[in-house]
């Protein structure tokens, strides 16, 4: 050992071993299950000649943050053509989904504002928590009545924002986001969705659940992220032009980290096009998620209250969780082992994602191990 600090380092890491919660890189094996490119586009022709040809004609960087010198016509067009496509005033394009959600939370949330949050929310959201002063009032999952009962200790008078995610990440079920919409109407509050995992899969040419349950005018603010089912990379948020205005003047994210290529920009929209046009990827992955739940589910497996291609299997301990995932190797599958604190303790879980590159034939044989697994345990 080298230097003093690293004993202290090393124990840290042991104590997480201990507990069977190291993580670690490792490259998927077989067919992956554990990949959130839902529709098949991160290997698309012609999403990556489009990002290619770009790069070639207007190169690798971007040259600075969009305040300072990286603002390339690119960005502004695309932003242009994102707002039109889901039907708001304005767009902002951020670099990623995390960087997005640090930026917009932290910059709507001072130490006057009060923040409600579904327990449930993704890390990045809970982040731009610990990055604002707001207070914090976390709802139980999917609850409209929870949020009611926050809702009412809140000062009338206060600044109010709710943020909650379309589709749960880890959970894949849906949230009752019209529900939300009354409830912010009611008391005022500025209603947030992250739509990371349903832009793409919900909603008409898949423009997301706002767009399927007609909430365009009621949700104030909207989050599609490209590195999910649009297979790239990049965010973009949606609102009023006086929302985005605000975001361009506080979001420490987008002010102070430099722009993503204009080639990746680019790749943003050529994805949303192809997505928009090839309907039978959403229908295929739909299809084969209903499919896959129905069978598991008719064989008693816990699936929570999945909904869509997100197929979390309830396993319980990490122990469990893992040698379920080691179990599906054997058999040719790879998937995600999730365990806490990504998850509540005690609910370890694989999360199966469901992609539209997957054959029928495979998600069945899946489908059986699973099942052949779990009811030998
Ligand atoms: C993945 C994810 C993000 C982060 O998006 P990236 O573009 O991958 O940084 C944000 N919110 C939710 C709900 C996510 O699942």
């Amino acid at each position: 050992m080298q230097y003093g600090f690293e004993g202290n380092i090393a124990s840290k890491l042991a104590e997480k071993q201990k507990q069977g919660l190291l993580r670690s890189l490792s490259q998927p094996q077989g067919i992956d299950f554990s990949n959130n490119d839902y529709l098949g586009l991160a290997n698309h022709f012609e999403i990556a000649k489009s990002a290619a040809d770009a790069y070639v004609k207007y190169g690798a960087g971007s040259k600075g943050s969009r305040l300072l010198g990286g603002n390339h016509k690119i960005f502004e067009e695309t932003e242009k053509w994102l707002a039109n496509w889901k039907g708001t005033e304005a767009a902002l394009i951020f670099n990623c989904g995390y960087s997005a959600n640090l930026g917009i939370i932290s910059a709507f949330c001072d130490s006057e504002a009060h923040l409600f949050f579904d327990k449930l929310n993704h890390a990045s959201i809970i982040d731009g928590y610990a990055m604002s002063g707001g207070k914090l009032h976390r709802f139980s999952h999917n609850s409209p009545a929870d949020l009611e009962k926050a809702l009412q200790k809140a000062n009338a008078e206060s600044f109010k924002l709710i943020a909650v995610e379309a589709v749960y990440s880890m959970d894949g079920d849906i949230a009752p986001l019209k529900e939300y919409a009354d409830l912010a109407e009611k008391y005022g509050a500025m209603l947030y969705v992250d739509e990371a995992h349903s832009d793409g899969i919900l909603g008409p040419g898949g423009k997301g659940l706002v767009a399927e349950l007609g909430l365009e005018k009621k949700v104030h603010l909207s989050l599609t992220t490209f590195g999910k089912a649009y297979g790239t990379m990049g965010a973009c948020v949606f609102g009023s032009k006086l929302l985005i205005d605000y975001l361009i003047n506080n979001a420490r994210s987008f002010i102070y980290s430099t722009a993503i290529s204009p080639g990746t920009v680019v790749a943003m929209q050529k994805a949303v096009e192809v997505s928009t046009r090839d309907n039978f990827r959403r229908e295929s992955v739909l299809k084969i998620s209903a499919d896959f739940r129905r069978k598991i589910t008719a064989a008693g497996i816990d699936c929570l209250q999945s909904e869509t291609q997100i197929v979390p299997i309830l396993l319980g301990t990490v122990e469990r969780a893992q040698k379920c995932k080691e179990f599906l190797l054997e058999r040719g599958f790879w998937t995600a082992c999730v365990r806490p604190p990504t998850v509540p303790k005690g609910t370890a879980r694989l999360r199966i994602n469901i992609s539209a590159t997957h054959r029928e034939k495979d998600v069945e044989r899946l489908a059986e191990d699973l099942i052949f697994y779990i009811h030998s345990l």
